[in-house]
């Protein structure tokens, strides 16, 4: 009999989360019926989105989230013991599965419930949940569909430390492009030059006149604003900063996602009709898995070239995954985070 450790949520969270909205709990998994096997988790996935998804999630149910899980056991052909899977399992230690998703997740899309993790070579599994998995493909295609980036433009990322802003920053310098990025420390703002090729970074915290500080970053403008986490930094760079026919790819708004009500969004239409901007929203569980894997073909070749850095916050043990969620609202993260289980 295999015991399960899992994150139940017993509060929604309200304002800033807490850590005693989730509790540890265990669950005796029942054996394997044909069709089904038994993963165990490798790396839980601490991500930004699970703080607004939640609300939709009911009180006792699995936190939701995204595993690297292997296979442990197996009465399904499809799944082979030792094989790695991504997989909405949500923040618990062993699963039973067939594979096939509730209808009613709270995610309310239809994910793939299991993927196997495409052939990384010798590198870390973990990336599956990060440069290949779900903030790589973001990133990758939001500046496909969205930014299509040409070689000598400037690109702006914000929140470009974190798990999808770095990959944004080093595949717009791989297309060609001036890239400028905002992050909370300046030990983050001078990795993000010596490590993944920013040219120009900007430390939103310590700025005493973003205004004046974005003006010195982007003296002739920015051609893609690749926006996370809205806020002050918005407000600013869409009405007084874009170029021309520049773009807007709207992924988060992260600055918003703890206060008890969603604020109202200024309007910049006049700027926007005046520039001839394109300002769109983007949402990567709404791309089908197969369109994720034809961005990491590329993505995959990149990391071997050694054209695309990784960079992963790993946190350890199962029992300090709420730490790890609630880090990403403090801004503890470099690149990717995930808890080792
Ligand atoms: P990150 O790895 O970037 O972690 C969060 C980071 O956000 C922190 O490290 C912190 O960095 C910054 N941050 C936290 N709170 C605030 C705040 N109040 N104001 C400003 N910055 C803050 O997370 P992800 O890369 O996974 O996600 C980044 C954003 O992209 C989120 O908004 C997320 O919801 C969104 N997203 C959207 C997707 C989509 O399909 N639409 C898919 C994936 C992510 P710092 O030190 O810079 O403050």
């Amino acid at each position: 009999m295999v015991k399960a450790k899992k994150w139940v949520l017993v509060r929604h969270f309200e304002g800033m989360a807490k850590e005693s909205d989730l509790e540890l709990q265990e669950e005796e998994l029942p054996p394997l019926k044909d069709g089904q096997a038994l993963f165990e988790a490798q790396y839980l996935s601490v991500d930004p989105y699970m703080r607004i998804y939640t609300a939709a999630a009911p009180l006792g149910s699995t936190m939701i989230g995204e595993q690297v899980a292997k296979v442990i056991e197996s009465r399904n052909p499809k799944f082979k013991v030792g094989d790695y899977y991504a997989a909405y399992f949500g923040w618990r230690t062993h699963t039973v599965s067939d594979g096939v998703p509730a209808a009613d997740n709270a995610l309310n899309v239809p994910v793939n419930l299991a993927v196997k993790i495409p052939d990384l070579g010798n590198l870390p599994i973990s990336l599956g949940l990060g440069t290949i998995g779900m903030p790589g493909a973001t990133a990758y295609l939001a500046m496909k569909e969205i930014g299509n980036p040409k070689p000598g433009e400037t690109v702006f990322v914000n929140g470009a430390a974190g798990a999808v802003g770095h990959i944004v920053g080093q595949i717009a310098k791989i297309r060609g492009c001036t890239v400028l990025g905002s992050a909370g420390t300046d030990e983050k703002c001078s990795i993000l030059k010596s490590d993944f090729g920013f040219d120009k970074t900007l430390n939103y915290k310590t700025s005493k006149d973003l205004n004046q500080s974005i003006k010195e970053l982007a003296p002739n403008g920015i051609d893609i604003y690749f926006d996370q986490v809205g806020g002050d930094l918005t407000d600013i760079i869409v009405p007084g900063h874009m170029r021309q026919k520049g773009r807007v790819v709207i992924i988060g708004h992260i600055s918003k996602y703890n206060e008890a009500e969603m604020p109202k969004v200024p309007n910049p239409y006049l700027p926007v009709l005046i520039n001839e901007l394109r300002v769109e929203g983007f949402v990567i569980f709404r791309r089908e898995r197969e369109v994720w894997d034809q961005g990491f073909v590329e993505m995959i070749q990149w990391l071997h070239q050694g054209k695309l850095k990784y960079k992963e916050h790993i946190t350890e043990g199962f029992a300090n995954a709420p730490q790890a969620f609630l880090g990403l609202f403090k801004g503890e993260n470099i690149g990717k985070a995930v808890v080792r289980v």
